[in-house]
């Protein structure tokens, strides 16, 4: 028996100068703007500037809130909000790859709520937020298609989902904007992509619409393979993995995401792994040890890998450098992922700690 629910309310405009052309719409979300952003690359691939532009064209006020770092935390979000506070803003646009866009989903939240702290964020589910514009430039989180939003908390020592809903109500995705990610960036977030691709395929709330998008997302992530592996891409390649990577935020945002995202947090937190890599260098396994063999038999076929280790010996040249653990930190690693409910409840049957633990060891070099 069937039983699902499908929603992904963002706004889509695709294709080179698509802010210029729709800048109209930003005059729907209000007067007031705070621009949210990373140190530096929004400067040099051109998106600040064009959205700056379309404001001022639209009219529009500005603040930009440029401090946004990788795996955003919760400090920076307490700074953003009150600039938003401050300034009375009515809506947020978030400017680089996920963790910009995710920082301004969670000032967003702060800002609609003036009350909330940002331990609130990880409380309340029902909290809304000011609208949100979404400019991406990594083909990689799909931030843009999900209403997520992933915080580092220095005091749980991880990374942490927030609770409210909040999808962008507009996202734009300009292929010009893609071109100045340094090879590693597009590799790691690219992996990040087939993560969810791949996740979402294969957790317990897959349905027959995500499925459909997973498949179409995982064949448009194969033909990119080439410029993953010689690092030239043609510009239907970046087109392709931009959309991939879309998609694959239209599948999780169904699905949510599954153990190689648990189990890859600890992995950026402690050792500094880009989220990307983490997932990737855990995706071998998880695949290996899933029961659905139907279903993981489909996707090596749909990526034109013979076996999972065909498949995790192209992540892993890729990737670069393996991950080193001793087996102490395996285990700290493990006692954390088991108390992470909500990723072992969407894998399909019971996941032990022995379960997490062999993956762990058999994805990385481990030491004494
Ligand atoms: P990121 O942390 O946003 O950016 C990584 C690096 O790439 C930064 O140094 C950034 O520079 C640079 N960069 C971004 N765009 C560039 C471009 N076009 N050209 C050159 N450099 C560029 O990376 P990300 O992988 O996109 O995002 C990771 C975050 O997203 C993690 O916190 C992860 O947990 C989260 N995430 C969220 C979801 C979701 O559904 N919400 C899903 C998966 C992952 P600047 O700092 O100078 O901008
Ligand atoms: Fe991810």
């Amino acid at each position: 028996m069937m039983n699902f629910q499908y929603y992904m309310p963002t706004q889509i405009y695709f294709g080179a100068f698509c802010i210029k052309e729709n800048q109209h719409l930003l005059k729907n979300y209000g007067e007031r703007v705070l621009i949210v952003t990373g140190r530096s690359s929004s400067k040099k691939n051109g998106s600040l500037d064009d959205i700056l532009q379309s404001l001022q064209d639209q009219g529009i006020e500005s603040l930009i809130f440029d401090e946004v770092e990788e795996n955003p935390s919760l400090e920076t979000l307490e700074k953003a909000a009150q600039m938003g506070k401050d300034f009375q803003a009515q809506f947020v646009i978030g400017v680089g790859g996920g963790s910009p866009v995710d920082a301004a989903k969670g000032i967003g939240v702060l800002v609609q709520n003036p009350t909330c702290t940002v331990h609130d964020l990880f409380q309340q589910g029902d909290l809304q937020s000011l609208p949100i514009v979404a400019v991406v430039t990594t083909s990689g989180t799909g931030t843009e298609t999900t209403p997520y939003a992933i915080f580092t908390d220095h005091n749980l020592q991880t990374k942490v989902n927030f609770q409210p809903k909040i999808f962008p109500h507009v996202a734009f995705l300009d292929p010009r904007y893609f071109e100045t990610m340094p090879d590693q960036v597009a590799i790691d977030t690219a992996v990040d992509a087939l993560s969810h691709l791949v996740e979402g395929y294969l957790t317990v709330k897959a349905n027959v619409l995500s499925d459909l998008w997973a498949e179409q997302g995982m064949a448009l992530w194969k033909d990119c393979i080439s410029a993953l592996q010689s690092k030239k891409w043609t510009l239907e390649q970046r087109e392709k993995m931009i959309l991939a990577s879309t998609i694959g935020g239209m599948v999780i945002a169904q699905t949510g995401t599954s153990l190689p995202h648990g189990m890859g947090y600890a992995f950026t937190y402690f050792k500094d792994i880009t989220h990307g890599k983490a997932n990737g260098l855990l995706m071998k396994e998880y695949i290996k040890m899933h029961p659905n063999k139907e279903k993981t038999r489909r996707i090596l076929d749909i990526l034109g890998m013979e076996t999972e280790e065909t498949l995790g010996n192209f992540l892993a040249e890729i990737l670069g450098e393996p991950i080193i653990l001793t087996k102490e930190e395996i285990q700290q690693y493990t006692e954390g992922m088991v108390s992470n409910a909500a990723k072992l409840k969407n894998h399909p049957g019971l996941v032990t700690a022995e379960d997490i633990e062999k993956i762990y060891g058999s994805s990385c070099k481990t030491i004494e």
